[in-house]
């Protein structure tokens, strides 16, 4: 293995290990029942086989979860009554409770879920005529603290599981009575997923990986990984590994063009330097033309939105195949920064798109209904303290 190779699995270990320090609870009911969702196909084997029962009904029941949606045993008509009444003596199929959900006037809809320990994280839906991405949360809070980000000012509770990851998405599904899985992948509403909400999903490695595997299973949800895009701040030991093992899309929070700044306002730059960062970009696997990584660049007014930024932007990017988002930054009460000017903003996707770079602006939506991540958690838990 090359040195760099060694150093990152020693770095992935010692992650791996911090990382356990925030496990979720065990997907169990106080009544001793246990949790199917989130469970792999051969753990729902061996729970049968552990219950006298045929492995092969890992498989119906794998169908009956995840292409058709249901959530009671009793509706699994291939599966005769005694067996339902075993399956729900032991095991549940849930969902997180809902503790808000609201659609705003654009169509975005967004939901405050709760679970079990009763630890809450944001999902929200944004529709795109014909289709849409689900936005899923990875953890409760985030141990990273960018300075323009709300999630940051909240510290990390816990990650969350992988029913917890996989439950974001079917109960949006719920929501929107897109079961069962639609064929194919044209014509769902929920298309494509974003991991972009609360937390960073690559300190989460192990559950968002299981997570995604499940989603993307052919029997079930049957999503693509090319409709999945994974957004990290640089976590750069584990962007490898989800490359090889996951191949999903990957976005990158890139949001400066020195160290000095990005140090200030993604101070995981300190650890992951622009030129480590970059050099894992180059070699993320599956990185091409026709699968861009996406460069996510927060636009702050006066701190990272000079034309000269834009230039240096577009020379780091040289030699990657890239395309940017350029993101309105969207304040949140007490927040530090302003949002660029509208003309700033254009300016800086002048210089990327002379360089042939695409560079949308992410247009902002939602905003009536608190879209900045993680606002809708703390104006729900302030109302509930007033
Ligand atoms: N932790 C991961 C994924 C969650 S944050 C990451 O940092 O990439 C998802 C995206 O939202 C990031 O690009 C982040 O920089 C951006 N973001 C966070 N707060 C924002 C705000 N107030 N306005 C605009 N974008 C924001
Ligand atoms: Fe965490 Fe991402 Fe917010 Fe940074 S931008 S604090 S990594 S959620």
């Amino acid at each position: 293995m090359a040195p760099e190779a060694l150093l990152n699995a020693e770095e992935r270990e010692r992650i791996r290990a911090k990382s356990a320090l925030f496990d979720p609870p065990a997907a169990r009911l106080a009544d001793g029942r246990r949790e199917l969702v989130g469970m792999r196909r051969e753990e729902i084997a061996a729970e049968m086989l552990a219950i006298g029962e045929k492995p092969f009904r890992a498989k119906q029941l794998w169908h009956w979860i995840y292409h058709q949606g249901v959530t009671d045993f009793a509706a699994m008509n291939t599966i005769a009554k005694p067996l339902q009444a075993k399956l729900s003596e032991q095991f549940v199929i849930g969902r997180p409770g809902v503790t808000t959900e609201q659609t705003s006037s654009d169509g975005t809809r967004k939901w405050l879920f709760n679970f079990r320990d009763q630890q809450q994280v944001e999902t929200v839906y944004i529709p795109d005529h014909d289709r849409g991405a689900l936005c899923i949360s990875t953890q409760v809070g985030c141990t990273l603290s960018c300075t323009f980000c709300h999630t940051g000012t909240q510290k990390l509770v816990r990650n969350l599981s992988v029913a917890e990851i996989v439950g974001q998405f079917m109960a949006a599904r719920d929501s929107y009575g897109e079961w069962p899985t639609p064929k194919g992948e044209e014509g769902r509403r929920l298309s494509n997923i974003v991991v972009m909400g609360m937390g960073e999903p690559l300190y989460n490695y192990e559950n968002i990986a299981a997570a995604l595997t499940i989603i993307m299973d052919h029997e079930g949800i049957a999503l693509s990984r090319r409709r999945i895009t994974l957004s990290t701040s640089g976590v750069v030991p584990m962007m490898d590994l989800c490359g090889q093992e996951l191949g999903v899309n990957l976005a990158v929070s890139l949001h400066a063009t020195n160290d000095a700044l990005r140090n200030e306002i993604v101070p995981l730059n300190r650890k992951y330097p622009i030129a480590e960062l970059l050099a894992a970009c180059r070699r993320y696997p599956g990185a091409s033309n026709a699968r861009r990584i996406t460069f996510e660049y927060v636009m702050l007014r006066g701190v990272n939105d000079s034309i000269a930024e834009a230039h240096e932007l577009v020379r780091l990017l040289a030699d990657i195949p890239a395309k940017v988002n350029l993101i309105p930054f969207n304040p949140w009460p007490g927040s530090p920064y302003k949002t660029s000017t509208p003309e700033a903003v254009r300016a800086f996707a002048e210089v990327l798109n002379d360089a042939g770079y695409s560079s949308p602006i992410r247009r902002p939506r939602g905003r009536d209904i608190l879209a900045a991540c993680g606002q809708l958690k703390t104006a729900t838990e302030r109302a509930k303290r007033a």
